[in-house]
């Protein structure tokens, strides 16, 4: 409840001018339909069909203005109050309809630009902890899931019940009119019997949908996994598998999803057997009691309506009680408290920034109590190029990803020009680093776009230069239109290694002072990965550069070399000092050497 509310202030209290005419039209056409149609039955069509004995009709008692008309003025005028009634209907419900589409279009866009905006600033970790599949169905699924609470479910949950309460007005007035008070009780308790399904139901839907959902969810990682794994699942002939483990989960979620049904469809059923039971006790009464046709047609229409709008509330209930799953996964991305945020007074780097980096006694691990690396101090002078090696998994990556602050250090502190990074705009620091990883991360475009990531305001001449120091240019010629050449998602259409020159062209054309390389040249083969190598050792001249390093032959250039073990720095020199001294970097060094 407290999320809905949340979404209703931010998501619908913008729109609250259009909101309320919706509400309007709902209203108008509830008290039509309600109201309107039982009071038809009771007064209008008495003046059309007048009683055998003569007696004059109710209305015409009610208006006696109406007695001075002539009989076919009157006639005409009873006839048309039906369609009248019914106009004033349709259009309000047109009018209703179209307006709360527009409201979910505009709330569904807002919504989903706010997530997607949310998703670029959430920490790091918080994408890590989630598989992808799962935040691109936050983002277009469950936004169209909440689109449609907020809009046409907060609707209906107002206007259906106005529309009951219209009905059930008009049913009591009626009632009390032909003076049938007992009925009146018997019946509100025919009411209240039937939101007894209305909210037993939606309890039950709640937890079932919650299933489903996690169900949906599991779907989509084993699609995902399987997609982004094509080459290993054929490789290793793991295709049956595969096969296997999605019909499990679809299995799971057809189950989940068949429970969830019975129960959503049962609703109205159970709604219209106590409708039956309620007319069919009118009748017995009616009977027995000298109820007018009349009267009793009146009666069962405003019943009629109050339960069908008691039937719609309780749809849109249960709809709600679906939903719950996707507000409380919006909320999530919503209202994650960013633990990466902005400094209140942020401290600005003088210029022209330097690139020294300073680790303070760093400890940090990914989660609480397992720290991954250890009392860490050390400094970086600007512009001298450093070579991170040591077993996997003993910290180099997640040393040099604390320089960006993509994760926050537990303690110590990180220091770029002396300045501490928390204390400065996340934007502002990593506008002073660029980062090569061990797969470019190229976008749907032209290479010429792809450069010009690094700086947008960059010349067609800085471009062009950048391309020629990542050797980008020397496979320009074999591309269909040169620099202009549209690449597919991810960069499709280049090899591994032209795809790597130019994120190197992007690491030039942003010409900042801090490089970090993270294995970027490990995917490569030997070849590839020798010629890339002159286009790094070019782009490190002059900044301060870490390479993270998976094989020796990418650091030769390093003017000195920090060694990692269990996240500790154990050796930290040239390479002559720390193969005499430093007995891991020995081990590591002769083994590549056999290898
Ligand atoms: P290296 O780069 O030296 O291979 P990493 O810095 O990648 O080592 O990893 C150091 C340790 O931290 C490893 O034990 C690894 O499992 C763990 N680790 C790395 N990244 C994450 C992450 N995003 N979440 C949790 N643990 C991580």
């Amino acid at each position: 409840m407290k999320n809905l509310i949340y979404f209703l202030k931010r998501f619908m209290l913008p729109h609250a001018g259009m909101f309320t005419m919706v509400l309007c039209t709902g209203m108008i056409a509830a008290a039509a339909s309600g109201a309107g149609v039982p009071f038809m039955v009771k007064y209008v069509f008495p003046v059309v069909f007048r009683n055998e004995n003569g007696a004059m009709p109710e209305l015409l008692e009610l208006i006696p203005s109406l007695q001075s008309l002539s009989p076919g003025t009157l006639l005409m005028m009873a006839c048309a109050a039906m369609p009248a009634v019914f106009l004033i209907r349709g259009v309000a419900m047109w009018g209703n309809a179209v307006l709360v589409s527009v409201l979910g279009i505009r709330i569904l866009e807002t919504l989903r630009m706010q997530v997607f905006s949310r998703v670029q600033e959430l920490p790091i970790a918080f994408m890590e902890s989630r598989k992808k599949g799962d935040i691109i169905s936050r983002i277009l699924t469950d936004t169209a899931n909440v689109q449609s609470i907020l809009t046409t479910v907060s609707n209906d949950l107002i206007k259906q019940p106005i529309m009951a309460l219209c009905s059930i007005s008009a049913f009591v007035f009626l009632l009390v009119a032909s003076g049938q008070g007992i009925l009146f009780l018997v019946n509100i308790l025919f009411i209240a019997l039937a939101a007894w399904p209305i909210i037993e139901f939606g309890r039950r839907i709640s937890q079932k949908s919650q299933r489903a959902q996690q169900g949906l969810g599991e779907l989509n990682a084993a699609v995902q996994q399987n997609l982004e794994n094509q080459r290993e699942v054929r490789a290793y002939a793991m295709e049956e598998r595969q096969i296997e483990y999605f019909a499990n989960a679809s299995r799971r979620l057809r189950t989940n999803l068949v429970k969830l049904v019975k129960y959503q469809k049962a609703l109205i059923p159970v709604m219209e057997v106590v409708t039956a039971l309620a007319l069919a006790f009118l009748l017995v009464r009616g009977r027995l009691y000298g109820l007018q046709l009349t009267d009793f047609m009146a009666i069962a229409a405003a019943l009629f309506f109050a339960f069908d709008s008691m039937k719609r509330a309780g749809t849109a209930w249960n709809r709600f009680n679906e939903a719950q799953g996707a507000i409380r996964r919006l909320a999530e991305v919503l209202m994650e408290p960013n633990n990466i945020p902005e400094p209140e007074n942020p401290k600005v780097f003088s210029s022209p920034v330097r690139g020294e980096i300073r680790f303070r006694n760093v400890t940090f691990g990914y989660e609480p109590d397992k720290p991954v690396l250890r009392g860490v101090d050390l400094t970086i002078p600007a512009g001298q190029i450093v070579g991170l090696v040591g077993p996997s998994g003993s910290g180099k990556t997640t040393f040099a990803s604390l320089i960006p602050r993509f994760y926050e250090v537990s303690q110590g502190a990180v220091e770029v020009d002396g300045i501490d990074v928390r204390e400065l705009r996340p934007h502002d620091l990593r506008e002073q680093l660029s980062l090569v990883g061990q797969q470019a991360l190229l976008f749907a475009g032209s290479i010429r776009e792809n450069i010009r990531l690094g700086r947008l305001d960059a010349t067609d001449e800085e471009i062009i230069a950048a391309a020629d120091s990542a050797a980008v240019s020397k496979f320009l010629e074999s591309q269909p239109q040169g620099i202009d050449t549209e690449l597919g998602q991810g960069g499709a259409g280049l090899s591994g290694g032209q795809r790597q020159r130019v994120a190197i062209a992007r690491a030039f054309v942003k010409d900042a002072p801090i490089l970090i390389l993270d294995e970027a040249t490990a995917s490569l083969d030997a070849e590839s990965e020798r010629e890339i190598q002159e286009e790094l050792d070019k782009l490190a001249q002059g900044r301060t550069t870490l390479i993270v390093a998976h094989r020796f032959s990418t650091i030769r250039n390093a003017h000195r070399i920090l060694v990692f073990d269990y996240g500790r720095i154990v050796g930290d020199g040239t390479h002559e000092e720390l193969y005499a001294n430093c007995p891991l970097y020995k081990e590591l060094y002769d083994r590549q050497g056999i290898e």
